[in-house]
């Protein structure tokens, strides 16, 4: 919306704003805040609130303990579901150190710099994300079941699809914060739902986004269901992926209408980048154990490649006009620090043009259709967490990306979730009791 800090000031004395929450993310994407008194906002604005970064993942630096929270004024959006009267407002953080310089280890730092990185080279992209989750019942003491909350699939209709109210509660809440639905349906899968909303600037997508989960969760809640954007939930079901739509435009037109190779070597190059660092990439657009799952069955990607036609591919160009011309990223799921996605995507494309890569043929033809033996040589996204976070681990494309410290925290952290689960007996009862909550 874009809001100067005077008219964020005078829109909180005029609306009887009484608490001012300021978010941010760790490492791992997981949302925190911090609540203060809306009187004490103009402060927070000039000098920023302190926290105690050692505590929250990735955030841990040699030097300091504190960093600073300066709510970005760009991002005010009311909360709908807390009081009218002393209400609440949310603002999505910049984080810094003491010195005021930006804290390298913040997703939205991150973002914001390949975003400038983009910008030097004369691009700019959009970012448009799909994100299907689950509803499952809640027992009464409010604890999640595995039971889900009905037995529809793909575009069912009510009474069958039993979720048409609370998919109405979450877009009309997502609308008062600002960020505008477009289109909601029940999934495949029981119980599974998707709501997409309008695509935006790269920095806004991933704020949306964190913004959307934590909507669904909350409207969930309050109709006594539980959201869980779980990749694959339910064994033998539709996993939940999180599609990327990403355009690219340079001097305001988009490169990615009416492609081909030939007439968008750009945008060929674009792709091929995140084509070629795909491999490295997949630790951190798929970051769990149970995202590894969902690869190669039922919708969800397993070969790394592109077409213009059918969704069994990696990479799918949609048909599409004007602004809607984009490609798909079909691999990255819900449980992804989408800062850290958009970043790395924005980044491989940025690579691909750099050094003009070029697309391999188009695989025109159903991945899932075909005899095994017709794939062999094609090659596939990483089996597992372990895999995937070794190729992230060689890679110096992720290197000279992420500080040196933030990587530590990812790795030490990835690697031991990903040893517990190699232990771990009942490996199902091991990943519901790690991400169904
Ligand atoms: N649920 C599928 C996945 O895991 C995708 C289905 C769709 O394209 O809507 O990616
Ligand atoms: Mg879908």
């Amino acid at each position: 919306m874009d809001y100067t800090i005077n008219e964020v000031l005078q829109f909180v004395a005029e609306n009887d704003v009484k608490f001012v929450k300021l978010a941010f993310n760790d490492i791992f994407g997981v949302s925190k805040t911090i609540s203060i008194i809306a009187d004490e906002l103009p402060r927070a604005f000039k000098s920023g609130v302190s926290f105690e970064a050692s505590k929250v993942d990735g955030f841990l630096t040699k030097e300091e303990q504190d960093l600073f929270l300066f709510p970005d004024p760009a991002t005010l959006a009311v909360l709908p579901w807390r009081p009218a009267q002393g209400r609440v407002v949310r603002f999505y953080c910049n984080t810094r150190h003491l010195s005021g310089d930006p804290f390298e280890g913040d997703g939205r730092n991150i973002l914001k710099m390949a975003v400038a990185k983009a910008a030097q080279m004369g691009y700019t992209c959009k970012i448009g994300s799909e994100c299907e989750f689950y509803l499952f019942e809640m027992d009464q003491l409010g604890n999640p079941t595995q039971v889900p909350h009905d037995q529809a699939g793909y575009m069912d209709i009510a009474p069958l699809d039993k979720a048409e109210n609370v998919r109405r509660e979450i877009c009309l809440t997502l609308e008062e914060m600002g960020i505008k639905p477009e289109s909601s349906h029940h999934e495949q899968g029981p119980g599974q739902n998707e709501i997409d909303f309008r695509y935006s600037d790269a920095l806004t997508a991933a704020d949306d986004l964190v913004t959307f989960k934590g909507v669904v969760r909350t409207i969930a809640a309050r109709n006594g269901l539980f959201a869980s954007f779980m990749p694959r939930p339910i064994k033998d079901q539709h996993g939940s992926g999180l599609r990327i739509d990403l355009s690219l435009y340079k001097n305001g037109v988009n490169l990615f209408e009416n492609f081909t190779t030939e007439q968008n070597p750009q945008a060929q190059s674009f792709i091929a980048g995140i084509i070629h660092h795909i491999g490295e990439m997949t630790a951190f657009l798929n970051p769990i154990t149970n995202s590894y799952s969902r690869f190669g069955r039922l919708e969800a990607p397993k070969y790394i490649t592109w077409s213009n036609q059918n969704r069994a591919q990696l990479i799918r160009i949609p048909a599409a006009k004007g602004d809607l011309s984009r490609m798909e990223l079909r691999s990255a799921d819900p449980s992804c620090n989408p800062y850290l996605t958009f970043a790395l995507l924005i980044l491989a494309g940025m690579d691909g043009i750099s050094n003009n890569m070029t697309l391999g043929d188009p695989s025109n033809f159903n991945l899932y259709a075909c005899h095994p033996k017709d794939l062999t040589g094609i090659p596939t996204l990483p089996d597992n967490l372990g895999e995937a976070l070794q190729l992230a681990q060689q890679s110096e494309f992720i290197k000279a990306i992420f500080p040196p410290f933030v990587l530590e925290t990812i790795f030490r952290e990835k690697f031991s979730l990903w040893e517990n689960y190699c232990s771990a007996q009942d490996k199902d009862a091991f990943e519901k009791e790690t991400y169904f909550k």
